[in-house]
This record gives structure tokens, C-alpha cells and sequence, in this order.
């Protein structure tokens, strides 16, 4: 399976991406770039590091497939808003302040507006994204014990412009990356590109400060903590049991 598209009219076989490639999967042969086969993390670091432009990854519709992409669907977050300062910390983690990108987080009624119109925009299409059906179902319901199946119970929502692809997937793996560092995890959210795919003008109202296209949307939030420390549980264990 080909993970890169390699323009061997731009490559001149200096090897930068070969050399780049945690994976081994990029060889130069003939003094052109070619994929060993051996797998690809999708970490980009070939195509930032070619200075001809000659290498594209190719895009999963939904970015799934890889290392990054799989710790990209954490859905499970502890209910606190990321601060300011680690949100600008993780900004310029993704284009290093180069304004190759542009990068907007909505929360609040400022969320909760961009979702009533995504609502409106996707409501009729049921059949094509399934998870427009639980939509429906959970917001009739009302149902506050459930998560919203769209945003689970993520409370902000991180929006990449930029004028390609790859240059979303690049920034993209560095919120990743820099995530782990700060304690934020996320999934990228199909539903919010569908909307915005069918009717941009009425999705970009919502950003008018932004000049490029949007390209990713991520739900984002602090990951939540799945296992307590042994000392609390013993406490009370002892507390109970305990001489007395
Ligand atoms: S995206 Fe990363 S792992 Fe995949 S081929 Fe390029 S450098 Fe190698
Ligand atoms: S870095 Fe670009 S130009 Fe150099 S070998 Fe790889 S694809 Fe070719």
C-alpha cells in the first residue's frame, strides 16, 4: 500500500526523506525517491524535510491508518477547558509562528453556535454519516447522561486553515506530539469538515478572522486520567480495616 505520492519530476535524489524516515520506507534509487513498502507513521518529517516539494501524503478521508492517526481518536477527557497559554504553547508548536496556518479554538456559546449550524447543514443526511442518526436521537432526547456522539464530552474544539493538506497533517502530527507534552488529547471530527464541505460560506461566518481554507477540525481537551494512584484505595482500605 503507498503511503506517499512522489513527484519524481521535482525529486533530485539528494535523500533528505530517506535519511528523515524513522520507518526505513523511502529508498533512493536511480537517483529518484521511492517507498520501501516498510510502513509509514505518517509523521510528515519527509515531506517538511524536501526542499523540492516532491513528496504528498496521501490523505485517508477520515486520517486514519497510522501511529499518529490512531492516538488522534482519543475520545476521553476530563471535563477542564485548556488554558490560554497552553493553547498559544501548542499553536506554536504546530507552525513553529510561521503563519503557514491559522488556528482558531471555539468553546462556549461561540461552540455552541458553530454546532447549531453544523446541525443545520448535515441534519438531512442521515444515510451518508451514520453518526447524524445518534445525533438526532441524542439531541430529541435531551439525554445529559449520555455524551453529545458528536463532540462526546469535549468542550473545545481546535480548527486548522491552511492552503494544503499537507501542511494541516504536518501541524496536525505536532499538536500530537506537543499534546502529549501538555496533557491534551483529541479526535478529528468528520462531522464538522462534512458541514463545512457543503456549505462554506455559512461555516465561515463563524471564523471571520481567517483568510485560508479550513482543512482539519479536532474536539480537544485534557485526557482524562483512567487510573488512581494505589496509595488513595490502600488508605482507605487500611482506614477500614485497620487497628483502630
Ligand atoms: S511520513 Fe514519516 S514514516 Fe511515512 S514515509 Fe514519511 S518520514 Fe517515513
Ligand atoms: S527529499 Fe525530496 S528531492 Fe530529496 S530525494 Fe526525497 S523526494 Fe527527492
Amino acid at each position: 500500500m503507498n503511503h506517499l505520492e512522489i513527484d519524481t519530476n521535482l525529486c533530485i535524489g539528494c535523500g533528505k526523506c530517506a535519511k528523515m524516515c524513522m520507518k526505513g520506507n523511502i529508498e533512493v534509487v536511480d537517483r529518484k525517491a521511492r517507498e520501501t513498502g516498510k510502513g509509514c507513521l505518517e509523521c510528515s518529517h519527509c515531506v517538511s524535510s524536501c526542499p523540492k516539494g516532491a513528496i504528498k501524503l496521501i490523505p485517508k478521508s477520515n486520517g486514519e491508518g497510522g501511529f499518529f492517526s490512531d492516538i488522534k481518536k482519543s475520545k476521553s477527557f476530563d471535563g477542564g477547558m485548556i488554558s490560554e497559554k497552553d493553547l498559544k504553547d501548542l499553536y506554536y508548536a504546530m507552525d513553529h509562528g510561521k503563519g503557514r496556518c491559522e488556528f482558531v479554538t471555539l468553546s462556549g456559546n461561540e461552540l455552541n453556535a458553530l454546532m447549531e449550524t453544523v446541525w443545520h447543514i448535515v441534519k438531512d443526511r442521515e444515510k451518508d454519516t451514520p453518526v447524524v442518526k445518534e445525533w438526532a436521537a441524542w439531541r430529541d432526547s435531551n439525554n445529559v447522561l449520555q455524551p453529545n456522539p458528536v463532540l462526546w464530552n469535549g468542550s473545545q474544539v481546535l480548527f486548522i486553515f491552511t492552503d494544503s493538506i499537507d501542511r494541516a497533517l504536518i501541524a496536525s502530527n505536532r499538536m500530537v506530539v506537543k499534546g502529549l507534552d501538555l496533557g491534551i488529547r483529541g479526535f478529528h471530527s468528520n462531522v464538522i469538515m462534512t458541514a463545512y464541505s457543503l456549505d462554506r460560506s455559512k461555516m465561515s461566518a463563524h471564523f471571520p478572522g481567517t483568510s485560508k481554507e479550513l482543512k482539519m477540525a479536532y474536539v480537544i481537551g485534557h485526557a482524562r486520567r483512567l487510573i488512581e494512584p494505589a496509595v488513595g484505595p490502600i488508605t482507605k482500605l487500611k482506614g477500614l480495616f485497620g487497628n483502630h
